[in-house]
């Protein structure tokens, strides 16, 4: 007999009165710099999430126990930018308003600005853990300031300095570094000070980006802009795993470009992080966010 949820991400089929986080995909990639195809990430994820378990023996916990509404894929004008952005804006803005957390699958990168400004709505005080292989700190991408390749900077346009707290970077232009200094804390190559930031942000939210390439390409090579020198899958767990005891008020996981891995492995790679993902934070998240800030 088929499932019902079979569209759904493995595990993530509780309803949405019931759920605690709201898991949608973005399927945008109309500004990729470079290969495109970031927007067939969600929907590969959910079909090929049934490889995997839904028990994690790292955590000794199952997406069977924790309240996850999969609500699909957005239908975004990709054609238009702003009117995209917007009606991811508009999607998150709901969610919060119901009390519940968003959890979205991109997508490229600049998916993650519309729904930290919804969450800047509500948390003024909004702190971003960022994990890349890129600064994403450009003003503009060929003319364009909305991009991928800017989105970290339009999101410090909006949060300010000393918001964003960036991990495993190791590609940009020179000026973007210079102009990163002061404003925005920026960690190279590893997760080195992961904790110590986790610490300093205990009394404060806490939205959480994962751009997926901040993986060595020998591990996720399906990605439009694979850069070498990235870290591996469990130091990427270990990290994901320290942000337990930070306040997350919502995350995303962005840049999958399924068809450059034609081994599926990339795309199994980041169902396994999600599931990670939402059994690292679940707990936290039911707790905190239900008390507000
Ligand atoms: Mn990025
Ligand atoms: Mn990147």
């Amino acid at each position: 007999m088929l499932n019902k949820n079979i569209e759904t991400f493995i595990g993530c089929n509780k309803s949405y009165d019931k759920a605690n986080i709201v898991l949608f995909g973005a399927p945008f990639d109309s500004t990729t710099s470079y290969r495109p195809g970031t927007r067939f990430a969600s929907r590969v994820m959910r079909a090929e999430s049934y490889a995997i378990e839904t028990y994690s023996p790292h955590q000794d916990k199952d997406l069977e126990d924790i309240a996850v509404f999969d609500a699909g894929d957005l239908e975004l004008c990709i054609g238009d930018t702003k009117a995209a952005l917007s009606q991811i804006k508009t999607f998150a803005a709901n969610i919060l308003n119901d009390k519940k957390l968003p959890a979205m699958i991109g997508g490229e990168h600049l998916v993650t600005l519309p729904v930290i400004e919804a969450l800047h709505n509500k948390y003024p005080n909004l702190h971003v853990i960022h994990f890349d292989a890129h600064a994403d700190l450009r003003d503009n991408y060929l003319g364009a300031k909305l991009s991928h390749a800017t989105v970290m900077r339009r999101v410090w346009d909006v949060l300010g300095d000393n918001k964003i707290h960036q991990f495993g970077i190791r590609s940009g232009d020179r000026s973007e570094f210079i102009w990163g200094k002061g404003r925005v804390n920026t960690q190279k190559f590893t997760f080195c000070g992961l904790e110590e930031t986790i610490n300093n942000l205990r009394d404060v939210p806490v939205y959480f980006s994962l751009d997926l390439d901040v993986l060595d390409p020998s591990v996720f090579p399906g990605t439009g802009t694979p850069e070498a020198g990235g870290v591996s899958f469990n130091e990427l767990l270990n990290a994901i795993n320290l942000l337990q005891s930070a306040n997350i008020v919502g995350f995303d996981m962005v840049e999958l470009s399924p068809s450059y891995d034609p081994s599926g492995v990339s795309t199994l790679v980041a169902c396994k992080l999600l599931r990670e993902l939402l059994l690292t934070l679940s707990k936290g998240i039911c707790d905190k966010f239900k008390g507000g800030f």
